[in-house]
């Protein structure tokens, strides 16, 4: 097969191990990166361009979109969709995912487990956002942020009323969640590949610190999952109709709750941590799966 990995960055770890894992498998992969794509939307034939060529003969796409260039990212991966290219993940899926309250609200109707959360606009619902959720502790989201920046912990309710003004000020979205304490600043990444948790690890946050994020230098340790967590993990990423997915999961007292669901999601930190090949594992599914005009949406709604 000819798989390409729409990737900004040839050399960034899970690009690197995504091509490396194609190619010992005897496929033949190219990184491309969206920004540098140009499309022929014009015609009935859809194209793509890219470094002068036109890019042909792809069988599957494994998109690895950079949060900050969803749009014209899911753009690019749209029109490889109406060429009826393979994408382990669909332009569709993708997009629902990086919008955190829109997630929210799929899980939420399909029952799965998530921590009580509150978004408002206008300033004068602070305090029936603060109540909503349970009171302070709680912990505020910047809907942009990615690796634990703009995740705030307020741990009275005037700070968190402090906080909560200071964003409505900056005209900033986000949303208001119950404090998970009982996770003990930890979580847990499932890295789901079609219907399995096929990695999984614990991150735990430094001292001092309640956000796990590896990058805030959390550490990453071996986690044995429980039946329902690996259920929630399967759960969520299928309701947002991702193949390949990172679901951050948090352990409270009610079971499992969800926090986030990644479509594209870091393969170093799990690899590192598991020993596993889940770049193997990713092009297996791959193998399994793509074929021509295979996708649910070729890029509608
Ligand atoms: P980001 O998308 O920036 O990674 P997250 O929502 O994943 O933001 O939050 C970062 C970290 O903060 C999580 O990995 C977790 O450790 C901690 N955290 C986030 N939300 C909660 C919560 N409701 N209760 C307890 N801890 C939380
Ligand atoms: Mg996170």
């Amino acid at each position: 097969m000819k798989i390409c990995v729409l990737s900004r960055n040839h050399r960034l770890y899970s690009t690197q191990r995504t091509v490396e894992a194609a190619e010992q498998r005897g496929h033949e992969a190219i990184v491309v990166d969206a920004l540098k794509c140009y499309m022929d939307i014009t015609s009935d034939r859809p194209a793509i361009y890219y470094k002068g060529e036109k890019l042909s003969g792809i069988d599957a796409i494994i998109p690895r979109i950079g949060a900050s260039v969803t749009r014209f990212g899911t753009a690019v991966l749209r029109q490889f969709e109406m060429m009826g290219v393979y994408p382990i993940n669909e332009s569709v899926a993708i997009s629902r995912s990086r919008d955190k309250l829109r997630s929210l609200q799929l899980l939420s109707r399909k029952g799965v487990g998530l921590p009580v959360t509150g978004f408002a606009h206008s300033v004068s619902d602070t305090q029936d956002i603060i109540k909503l959720v349970g009171g302070a502790p709680l912990v505020i989201k910047l809907m942009e942020g990615t690796q634990g920046r703009g995740v705030v912990l307020a741990e009275t309710k005037k700070a968190a009323e402090s906080v909560i003004d200071a964003f409505h000020e900056l005209d900033a979205n986000f949303i208001v969640q119950e404090f998970i304490k009982e996770a003990g600043g930890s979580d847990i990444r499932c890295l789901v590949v079609g219907d399995k948790v096929v990695a999984s690890m614990m991150r735990t946050a430094k001292e001092g610190e309640f956000r796990s994020n590896l990058h805030r230098g959390g550490e990453a340790q071996l986690v044995k999952l429980s039946k329902e967590e690996r259920a929630t993990a399967v759960q969520a990423a299928k309701v947002m109709g991702l193949n390949m997915a990172g679901v951050d999961i948090l352990r409270s007292e009610r079971g499992p709750l969800v926090m986030e669901v990644n479509s594209s999601p870091g393969l170093e930190g799990i690899e590192k941590a598991t020993g596993k090949d889940v770049a193997g594992m990713i092009i297996a599914f791959v193998e399994k799966n793509a074929k021509p005009n295979r996708t649910k949406t070729r890029g509608k709604g």
